[in-house]
This record gives structure tokens, sequence and C-alpha cells, in this order.
């Protein structure tokens, strides 16, 4: 639509596709709403929309993904919560988001000497998993609602949003209770119901990509929260499952600046599932800066050799300072602030 069509405009563009038998998405933009179209089997013809008042344009979409294409909305998604002292935390527009955190909440001290740290030295963003999904059953399966009580309490004492997991459809409304953004792991990229009712709810959600998942079905995966009316989604690449052993994963850095091409969705690096060595975490940082990617999730804990999960990969507190130091100092020569 175009920059200035009034509601009664956009209304009527989406009951003359009501009456079409198709479905009508309204995706909300900072300058412009886009409709997106969904329930067609074949092309829709263009001209059907070409005298509707308030039309900018009408654009067939050629990719099966198509709420989460540019094709359909040419202009960059940003989300935005409210952050630490007042100023506003987000991704996109410009902003390099940053989330800090430990892999999982295990206590009080432990996941405010975090939050603090990683406050004082810069991070927007609080994570911490409350719930983990493990690989062995015997592993630390995380603090469940107690470390979802725990982020709120850090939550409250540093300003910080809160970043946290959500396994599976059962808790979803629990964690949704908690978080300010709902993480959907690597391992439930396509747990399609859990991506179902992750749509439904109004808050934003961050998407990890599969450990195997290609391109395409990552944006598919996105494809199904848009479907359900969640605008506010972030793309996070964490890392692929290669031939290559010697890493945790190969962190597939190529995929920035074509995720960004393909979608309007701000897109965030996790460097630090990515490579599983909290030494190689400080040069992807600041790789995925210098691709002009949209934030970060890096891996923080007070004491990283006696972490529950994800020790070798975490960043002490000073290891963490450095790093925002030196992504302050590269953020403005990519034309990003943090
Ligand atoms: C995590 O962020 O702690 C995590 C479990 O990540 P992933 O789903 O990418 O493995
Ligand atoms: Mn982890």
């Amino acid at each position: 639509m175009r920059n200035h069509a009034t509601a009664e405009e956009i209304e009527a563009v989406c009951a003359r596709i009501r009456e079409l038998g198709f479905t009508p998405n309204k995706i909300p933009g900072s300058m412009r709403v886009a409709i997106g179209i969904t329930g067609n089997e074949g092309p829709i013809d263009p001209d059907l929309f070409a005298r509707c008042p308030g039309i900018a344009e009408a654009v067939p979409v050629s990719r099966p993904w198509k709420l989460v294409s540019r094709e359909v909305k040419p202009e960059d998604t940003v989300v935005t919560l409210p952050g630490p002292e007042g100023a506003p935390a987000q991704f996109g527009g410009g902003a390099f988001g940053i989330i800090a955190g430990p892999c999982a909440v295990e206590s009080r001290e432990q996941l405010m000497a975090a939050a603090r740290a990683v406050r004082a030295a810069g991070a927007r963003f609080l994570r911490g998993g409350a719930f983990k999904p493990r690989t062995s059953p015997y592993s630390f399966q995380g603090l469940k609602e107690e470390g979802l009580k725990l982020l709120a309490e850090a939550r409250a004492q540093t300003g910080m949003p809160i970043v946290t997991e959500v396994m599976d459809t059962q808790t979803v409304e629990l964690v949704g209770r908690y978080a300010d953004v709902l993480q959907i792991g690597a391992r439930n990229m396509q747990n399609f119901a859990l991506l179902e009712a992750c749509g439904q709810m109004r808050k934003p959600v961050m998407l990890k990509r599969g450990m195997s998942a290609t391109i395409s079905e990552f944006l598919m995966a996105a494809e199904y929260l848009v479907k359900n009316g969640n605008y506010q989604i972030i793309l996070c690449e964490r890392g692929i499952r290669t031939f290559e052993t010697m890493t945790r994963n190969t962190l597939d850095l190529g995929s920035i600046p074509l995720l960004k091409r393909l979608t309007h969705l701000p897109v965030i690096v996790d460097p630090s599932h990515g490579t599983g060595d909290y030494r190689s975490v400080p040069a992807l940082s600041r790789a995925a800066l210098a691709l002009t990617a949209d934030g970060l999730m890096v891996e923080v804990h007070p004491d990283p050799a006696r972490a529950r999960s994800d020790g070798p990969q975490s960043l002490t507190p000073a290891n963490f300072g450095k790093l925002m130091d030196s992504l302050r100092a590269l953020a403005p020569v990519v034309g990003l602030r943090l």
C-alpha cells in the first residue's frame, strides 16, 4: 500500500482479497502496510487489484515463503522492546542488538552475576535457558519455572528484556508469561505445532536455524510464525552440521547477506553455538557485525569452568567486556549502532 493509504483503503483491499476466496495478511511496517495474499493455489493476476485506491504496487511473489519475503515487504522489519534505562532494545533499523548471558540459568548468584556483568558491558538483552534441550537425558535440564522466576528478577534489577527458550507447546503459555522474547531452538526449528503456537503469541520470537536446515527450510519455518499473525520474528544463524568435527558447528556466515536479501526479518548470529570454543567467539562476533547482521547472541558465564552447560564456548565477563569494546569501535565503520 502507499505510504499514506488510509485504514479504509487497506480494509477495502483486504475485503477484495477475501471476495476472491483468498486470505489477506496485513504486515505492518514503519512507513507502509504490505498485504500478503495466501490461500491461492496458482498465480493471481495483479491487475485484479490495479484499480484499488491506496495500492502502491501489486507484485506476484515467486517464493514459496511469501510473508517473510522482501518481495512482499521491501522495507526491513524492526523488532523493538523497552530496554534498560529507558532506551529501546532493538534488532534492525540500524541497531545491532546484543543478547548475552549464560547458556542455562543455574542459580540466583550465577544469573545475577552474569546479568550485571553483561549489562555493565553494554548488552541490551539477557539470555538464559530455563528449559534446556540436552543431547543426553542425564545432563542438566534447566531449573524450569524456578529459572524463569530468576530471569524475571534479573530483568527487574537490570532493565534488560529476557530471551529464553520454549521447548514445547505445553509450556508456551508459561514461558510466555516471563519471557520478552521467546526462543525457538535449533532442534525445534521444524516443530510445526510449536511454530503455530508461538505464531499465535503477540510477543517477539527468535527462531534459530536447525542444525541441518537449508535456508529455504529456515524461511519456511519463519513463515509458519508470520502466517499466524506474529510479525515480530528474529532469525538466528547458529551454525550447521557439516563434515567438519573440529568445530562444534560450521557457522554459516554466508547465510547472512543471503538472508538479508531474501527476507525483511532481522537476522542475528550466535557465534557461541556456531563454533563451540570461546576463543573463536570474538572474531566471529566482529565478522557478524562487519556483515551488517542485526545483532548477536553470545553466551557469557561468570565462571565458565563450572558452567553446567556450554562452559567451553562461554566468555568470561572480562572477555565479553573486551569484545564489546571492539564492537563499539567497529560499529560506526559499518553504519550500525550498538
Ligand atoms: C541455546 O541457545 O542455548 C541453544 C540450545 O541453542 P541451539 O538451539 O542453537 O542449539
Ligand atoms: Mn548453550
